[in-house]
């Protein structure tokens, strides 16, 4: 009967700590691109163990369908979507995608992983609704896609992690603007609540999957660090919304993501190209272990970055 019992508790710590083996990472939306077009927003295909999730989906309605279509990648085979945040230039796809590739297969993106808060209303000054997803929910679901809110991490798929809303530790405030959310305990200051990003855990270390990475990047790390038991940061791909900080706050930042082992960096999107290299030199990383993101550059355990030609 111990035996029994220790046994279950074996499965459950494995099933809890599950190892991806096989893992790649494409880019299908980001200001650069090597093949397809350049867009202000983000999109990335994950691919773990021959699972696939589709992370954020670009701002124009088409990008990533035309993307992924030049870079010959089958999204009608992709069932799971991620939505790291409400902005458009991160959800602008989602309706598109799902349309058209329900026309090949039914089930096609017809899942998407929310972080609570995504659904908030952001008034607007002027009066009128800032929040597209308001009437997204509904037009999602009458294609017969399902929304699935987190408020905490959550695995979608074995040592696929979403982190669900991210602790505000240090202070970052790494958005733009002063918008307001109206949250359940009132109007306040915009902080993003939903972002969210996503986290796969293999052998190397964490692979950290950032949208605009809106929490701030070192509160991402310093949430996963702990969810994850201190393992080192293997690889941050994404967006890091550094492109207007200060060179002290990207320097900040550099010495806090050494310190969590960073040794691989795409910086897409909003990480701003100034602050990518400034990001590069202090962590002491090289031209083969941290680049500008593109359309088309990806990130292959055992691999490292294929940067494509311009970004290389
Ligand atoms: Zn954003
Ligand atoms: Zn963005």
């Amino acid at each position: 009967m111990k035996l029994t019992t220790a046994l279950v508790w074996i499965v459950i710590a494995q099933g809890q700590d599950h190892q991806v083996k096989q893992f790649k990472v494409t880019i299908l939306s980001t200001m650069l691109a090597d093949e397809g077009v350049g867009e202000w927003g983000f999109a990335a295909l994950v691919e773990a163990d021959g699972r696939k999730v589709l992370v954020d989906t670009g701002a124009r309605p088409e990008t990533v369908l035309d993307n992924a279509r030049d870079l010959k990648i089958d999204l009608s085979q992709v069932r799971s979507v991620v939505l790291t945040h409400f902005h458009g230039d991160h959800t602008g796809g989602l309706m598109t995608l799902r349309s058209e590739m329900k026309k090949r297969d039914e089930k096609a993106l017809s899942e998407t992983h929310v972080g609570k808060g995504i659904f908030y209303s952001r008034p607007l000054d002027g009066g009128g609704e800032g929040n597209s997803m308001i009437a997204m929910r509904p037009a999602y679901q009458a294609t017969g896609g399902k929304f699935v809110e987190h408020d905490r991490a959550a695995e979608i798929l074995p040592g696929v992690w979403l982190t669900g809303p991210i602790a505000r530790t240090f202070p970052e405030r790494n958005w733009s603007g002063s918008g307001k959310v109206r949250t359940p305990g009132g109007v306040v200051e915009d902080t993003v609540p939903d972002d969210q990003s996503v986290v796969v855990t293999a052998l190397e270390g964490l692979v950290v999957i950032t949208g605009c990475g809106h929490a701030g990047i070192v509160n991402i790390l310093t949430a996963a660090d702990a969810q994850f038991g201190h393992k080192p940061v293997h690889a941050v791909i994404g967006g890091v919304h550094l492109f207007a900080a200060k060179d002290e706050q990207v320097d900040w930042t550099a010495d806090k993501m050494k310190s969590f082992g960073v040794h691989y960096l795409i910086g897409a999107h909003c990480t701003g190209i100034e602050s990518l290299y400034r990001l590069r030199n202090r962590i002491g990383l090289s031209r083969k272990t941290a680049v500008v993101g593109a359309v088309g550059a990806d990130f292959t355990l055992g691999q490292g970055i294929h940067a494509g030609r311009v970004a290389q």
